[in-house]
């Protein structure tokens, strides 16, 4: 162990980045704690990713009962009670949980179920028990939490629960209201709305997920509606008043005078880093404006002793991207092999319903970047759809650099998207290009089958003189 300190390395943090990092630096001998002030696991199995596909699953029923008609069966009384699936999937949480813990226990990772916050670069203080420890190496790995405006800014802002309170929603609301337009926001959107709840979303600019592709955000915003979300957008909330009423206790006035009354309002309007308190500047700890740690490709801080993977960091906030800068920090402080995670091209998910996946640029990004780009993309209604009598359709899009024909971004809407994007991801990190899709045989009948058979470039009406 390292001469005078009580740790090799103390980690802040039960979440996917911390748990990983702590747990392969302790396996390799060296003398690691751990600090959480919640409960192991994070928010991807706590209050994020885990428990919010289950409710995903949960909503998707509601679909399928229905289609199942076209295929013969007969559907009789359905019925659905949320909080008999809220016992089984906190349930389920709390096994993950206690894997986490267990996991971290048989790497020989010394537990502290308490708060941690810095004396000075080595030396930390646990909230509870006043113990004060020290480490050589210390990473921060503390996560984010959901971001509200405070009430000056938005009076009657108490009255709205988060992407944390959702989960313990032991009754399903009857009329909710979503702010925001981003990955939460679309996900829970499509969740309650598949329950059967009246849903409301309300979004500041013109069309939903800022950042995707342009075919990607059309069709997800024509999705949302196509489920029964009533979509307004352009506004924000004004405030908020407490009604009386007892079916709708609270009224929400937007910034473009219509008012909108809900049993449940729901904020997911971003995150931001989980610094507040943790005393930073007692170690010297540099933070951007909006609280999160910025750190170099090797995930180190401005103090040489001191680092931070995940969410706190504002560079990718998924879980499997923590996962990884916290097992390239393992392997270059305690295994002697210099690695960093590259973060282009990483595919992700959007599990709306149907769900988006998506890795590399957007078209426009693409044409930014690179200049000529070739378009291929088709919308078609999925095989299955013909006898269940949805309308909903699928869209693919492939972006191909012109000079190379190398694939730079693929973006899918429909059914199963995230399982194919996982293995797409692979294509475009080792540089597949168009013939090389061109030349794999499809799977026959599947949807995924239409991204090896575009031929047909499609050119946007703009650039059909150039082209
Ligand atoms: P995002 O940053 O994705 O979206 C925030 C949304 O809130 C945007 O639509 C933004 O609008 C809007 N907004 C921001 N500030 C205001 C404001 N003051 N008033 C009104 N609207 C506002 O945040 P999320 O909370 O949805 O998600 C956070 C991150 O968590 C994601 O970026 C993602 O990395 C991760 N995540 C990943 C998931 C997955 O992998 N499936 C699931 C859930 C979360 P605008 O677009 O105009 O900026």
């Amino acid at each position: 162990m390292s001469d005078g300190y009580d740790f090799d390395l103390f980690v802040i943090g039960g979440g996917s980045g911390g748990v990983r990092a702590a747990r392969l630096a302790a396996l390799s001998g060296a003398k690691v704690g751990l600090a959480e002030e919640y409960r192991m696991g994070g928010t991807c199995v706590i209050r994020g990713c885990v428990p919010k596909k289950f409710m995903v699953y949960a909503s998707d029923y509601a679909k399928k009962f229905k289609e199942a008609e076209g295929y013969g069966w007969s559907v009789g009384d359905i019925s659905y009670d949320h909080g008999k699936f809220v016992a089984a999937m906190s349930a389920e949480v709390d096994r993950l949980s206690g894997i986490y813990t267990r996991n971290l226990h048989n790497a020989g990772v010394e537990l502290f179920e308490e708060r941690a916050e810095f004396v000075d670069r080595h030396t930390l203080k646990l909230a509870n028990s006043g113990k004060t420890i020290t480490a050589e190496k210390i990473l921060i790995a503390v996560g984010g939490r959901p971001w509200k405006p405070d009430e000056d800014e938005l009076p009657g802002v108490e009255y709205t629960i988060s992407s944390n309170e959702v989960f313990h929603l032991t009754e399903l609301p009857k009329h909710m209201i979503i702010a925001g337009g981003g990955y939460i926001a679309v996900e829970f959107a499509h969740v309650f709305a598949g329950l059967g709840v009246e849903t409301c979303l309300v979004y500041r600019g013109e069309s939903v997920l800022r950042g995707f592709d342009d075919d990607v955000r059309t069709q997800v915003h024509e999705g949302l509606k196509e489920a029964g979300v009533r979509v307004i957008t352009q506004t924000v909330f004004d405030k908020i008043e407490d009604t009386g009423d007892n079916e709708r206790p609270y009224r929400v006035s937007l910034t473009n005078g219509v008012t909108l009354d809900a049993d449940v309002i729901m904020m997911a309007v971003g995150r931001r880093a989980n610094t507040d308190g943790l005393g930073c500047d007692a170690a010297g700890v540099e933070l951007d404006d909006k609280g999160a740690v910025p750190v170099d490709e090797y995930s180190k801080t401005n103090v040489d002793n001191i680092w931070a993977v995940g969410d706190v960091t504002d560079r990718v906030a998924l879980t499997p991207v923590a996962i990884r800068e916290g097992h390239a920090f393992a392997d270059t402080e305690f295994y002697d092999n210099p690695r960093t995670f590259d973060h282009d091209d990483i595919a992700t998910a959007v599990f709306s319903q149907p769900e988006v996946g998506t890795v590399g640029v957007s078209e426009t990004e693409a044409r930014r970047k690179y200049g000529r780009v070739d378009i291929y993309k088709t919308r078609f209604r999925p095989m299955k759809n013909m006898l269940s009598g949805s309308t909903e359709r699928v869209m693919m899009k492939l972006v191909v650099k012109a000079d190379d024909e190398r694939i730079v971004g693929i973006h899918i809407v429909g059914p199963d998207a995230a399982e194919m994007i996982q293995a797409l991801g692979i294509a475009v990190k080792i540089g597949a290009t168009k013939p090389d899709f061109d030349r794999t045989c499809a799977v026959h009948p599947s949807i995924a089958e239409e991204l090896v058979t575009m031929r047909e470039k499609f050119i946007p009406d703009g650039l059909q003189a150039a082209e």
